[in-house]
């Protein structure tokens, strides 16, 4: 009995079995029922998601002889034929392959003679953005001109590099990246149809690493199910197969990292390693697991966002009270770090360990959130009644520097560092005398330069009364500024006043690593006081 892949064998053939893209389907069967089609769709997004799918259900569609409530019927000799690929109506490209201005001007020539049979003829031209300048040219002259009978889809998984002429003369429709629920429900119905047991939680983690594919969460489980033929697959037996890792094992991790126990961290990265997990997943995994603690944390009602069963909730909960959010935040942003880097490094192991020490030893860190960690872990021995014995290098800066006094020479910054100040400024505001602070506050920008500096930039039109800039760039202004500076990151600064009366806003350039997490929704609070 010869295999068929599971995404082959369940594509879906209508538009009642595409899952997880009602907004688009919903729109293009209500133009199919009013015989309002368009002659150039644009389908965008992630991979996996149904662009090509719903691009051929449309071209039959809208060819078969006696479409249904804007279903094809699937019987009449034009669904047959599309179906089966033999219809010379619904011709199918691949950019990628076939990208030059000679693929293009062939299909230009062709558009030119009306369809044989059925309605229209329909060109589906998959990753469209990998056409060259000219070929988009030449595709550009039909685009504006289509002959009625002609249809183009285009679907690109990168539509930043589709040009504007393009997309002008396009129907955009944006295919979203489809829920694990959905997901999971597909895999749940499709293993119902070929009678195969399937453990619900098996289903769901396997949902959950398709990432919002439905394509790859059919091949995720057409893996698994491989492996276990004839047998019920197992959420243990899916973990073996994917390499990934139970939450136990992440459980047990978190928990070293909390005590900052680097032997045992390390540890059990061996035992990972020694099982032939892959790395990437379990980078990836325990990333999850700490979203899942911060979810847990910040809301009581978020048990049914998370895909778990009760016994780790349980554990989950109790973990979650062990850590606080803006520790959790910054374990988040060590490890989606890590996350990237190791993607495409030789040497993954030694990124791991690297990332895992900095995780139990935040005073090897001089970053905001990493301070943050420190005095959180201070404050927990002084509530536990341990001395505190400062280890750290740097640990001179415990005492508050609240009077300017005569210490001995910082090392200078560097230009990472300058910029975390940059993106704390207004943590910075919190530490300088209310007068400076007054004046500070009509700074329009904060931003670095090449050299390293801390650049306050103030806006002042020409012909403008030109205070605030003037009087921060006192010398004595300048250093009280970064006498606070000083005090917060143990680290000198050079600041440079810029007055820009260009009369054009100097926001544009400003980074900001506070704007990034508000449009996350998530403030960041590093004003001490
Ligand atoms: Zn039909």
């Amino acid at each position: 009995m010869s295999y068929m892949a599971l995404y082959r064998k369940f594509r879906p053939q209508t538009f009642d079995d595409v899952k997880g893209q009602d907004h688009i389907v919903t729109t293009l069967q209500n133009q199919i029922k009013s015989d309002r089609i368009g002659h150039a769709y644009l389908f965008t997004g992630t991979r996996g998601t149904g662009k090509t799918t719903i691009a051929k259900i449309l071209a039959r569609t809208i060819n078969c002889e006696n479409p249904q409530d804007g279903c094809p019927c699937m019987e009449c000799a034009m669904c047959k034929s599309i179906t089966a690929g033999n219809s010379m109506n619904v011709i199918e490209m691949d950019a990628a392959s076939n990208n030059g201005v000679d693929s293009i001007r062939q299909i230009v020539e062709e558009v030119a003679y009306p369809p044989t049979e059925g309605k229209y003829k329909v060109y589906i031209i998959d990753e469209v953005h990998m056409l060259s300048t000219g070929a988009f040219n030449a595709l550009l002259k039909t685009l504006e001109e289509p002959p009625s009978y002609v249809v183009f889809i285009l679907a690109t998984t990168e539509v930043h590099k589709i040009p504007i002429t393009i997309l002008s003369r396009c129907q955009r429709y944006d295919f979203h990246r489809i829920s694990i629920d959905t997901i999971a429900a597909r895999l749940q119905e499709l293993m119902d149809k070929e009678g195969v047991q399937v453990e619900e939680k098996a289903l769901r983690y396997i949902a959950k690493a398709a990432d919002g594919s439905m394509r790859d969460g059919l091949s995720l489980l057409d893996q698994c199910i491989a492996f276990y033929i004839g047998q019920t697959l197992t959420y243990d037996n899916v973990l073996k197969v994917l390499g990934a890792i139970d939450t136990e094992v992440f459980s047990r991790l978190l928990r070293h990292i909390i005590n900052g126990e680097i032997t045992q961290c390390i540890g059990i990265l061996e035992e990972i390693i020694t099982q032939g997990r892959d790395l990437n997943q379990f980078v990836n995994d325990f990333t999850w697991y700490l979203r899942n603690l911060m979810l847990i944390k910040s809301s009581d009602d978020m048990e049914d966002v998370l895909e778990m069963s009760s016994d780790n909730l349980a554990l989950l909960k109790e973990e979650a009270q062990m850590v606080d959010t803006e520790i959790l935040m910054r374990y988040i942003q060590v490890l989606s770090a890590l996350s990237n880097d190791i993607k495409y490094a030789s040497q993954k192991r030694v990124l791991i360990e690297i990332a895992l020490i900095k995780l139990c030893k935040p005073q090897m860190e001089q970053d905001i959130s990493a301070l943050n960690n420190r005095m959180a872990n201070l404050e927990k021995k002084v509530e536990e009644g341990v001395p505190v014995v400062m280890a750290a290098p740097q640990a001179q800066g415990a005492t508050p520097s609240a009077a300017p006094v005569k210490k001995e020479p910082l090392p200078a910054a560097v230009k990472e560092e300058v910029k975390q100040v940059a993106s704390n400024w207004n943590a910075v505001l919190g530490k300088v005398a209310p007068n400076i602070k007054m004046y500070l506050k009509e700074v329009t920008t904060v931003t670095t330069n090449d050299l390293g500096e801390l650049v306050l930039i103030f806006d002042q039109p020409a012909g403008s009364e030109r205070m605030a800039g003037d009087f921060v760039n006192r010398p004595e202004v300048l250093d009280e500024i970064v006498a606070a500076i000083e005090g917060m990151i143990h680290k000198t600064v050079t600041i440079k006043v810029e007055i820009n009366s260009s009369g054009v806003s100097s926001q544009n350039t400003k980074t900001d690593v506070r704007d990034y997490f508000a449009g996350l929704g998530i403030e960041i609070e590093t004003d001490p006081e």
